[in-house]
């Protein structure tokens, strides 16, 4: 039974062992820029932040709830379904926390939030890139999720608040567990966990908002055709 043994553990090897490996290595913020994967970063906001370091130590909540559930509990699961829809479709993802290891690189990272309000009528979505954007590029992809996420979910487009601009993730001057300056980051605001209406959304068809974020990725930064990597 020797040989068949040695199979089914080459099988599993095959199916578990390849993206383990991946994402640790992404998990170093030593994204390899040769090896062609494009690496996206879907963070699950306030999830497991009573684990966030001294210099965070503000995040240390599990933000707002409704409906039943934490937010970051919805922030998770809108995460993991964005993530097998996008490695699904050939992408690298990797799910973080709220703490981010330092000076994490990917080729883009989306905040996933969702917000609150006293009142159940406040309503709707938002999208902001940082403040401060070294690469330029972060204001055209907020755009293409915002225009993806409401086809997605339908849900109304608001305008992004300055305290959105100003994550933490975004601070690499001031944290230390902050995006490296060259990665594409946004965030977005996926809905109220407040609002009976985006309830709807957040938490009965989880999967619109999974689909407006990885079609946004999709839009933004294609996979090139097969054969494609070999120019320079
Ligand atoms: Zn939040």
């Amino acid at each position: 039974m020797r040989p068949l043994r040695l199979s089914t553990i080459a099988l599993f090897a095959l199916l578990f062992g390849a993206p383990a490996v991946s994402a640790q290595s992404a998990h170093d913020g030593a994204s390899d820029p040769d090896d062609g994967l494009i690496r996206i970063a879907l963070q699950a906001g306030h999830w497991r932040s009573i684990e966030a370091p001294d210099e965070l130590a503000r995040i240390r909540s599990n933000g707002t709830r409704g409906g039943g559930k934490e937010e970051w509990e919805v922030t998770l699961d809108i995460a993991e379904r964005a993530a097998e829809l996008l490695r699904a479709r050939g992408y690298e993802v990797e799910i973080l926390p709220a703490t981010v290891p330092p000076g994490y690189r990917a080729d883009l990272f989306i905040a996933i939030h969702a917000d609150g309000f006293h009142s159940p009528s406040a309503s709707g979505f938002s999208v902001a890139p940082p403040r401060r954007d070294a690469t330029g590029r972060a204001a055209a992809f907020a755009e293409v999720l915002a225009g993806s996420y409401r086809e997605a979910t339908e849900l109304r487009h608001r305008v992004a608040t300055r305290r959105m601009q100003g994550y933490y993730a975004f601070n690499s001057r001031r944290y230390h567990h902050a995006l490296d300056p060259s990665t594409v980051g946004v965030i977005i605001e996926t809905g109220f966990l407040t609002s009976p209406l985006d309830r709807e959304i957040l938490l009965n068809a989880p999967d619109r908002s999974a689909r407006g974020i990885a079609n946004a990725v999709e839009r933004f930064l294609p996979i090139p055709a097969v054969g494609a990597n070999d120019s320079p």
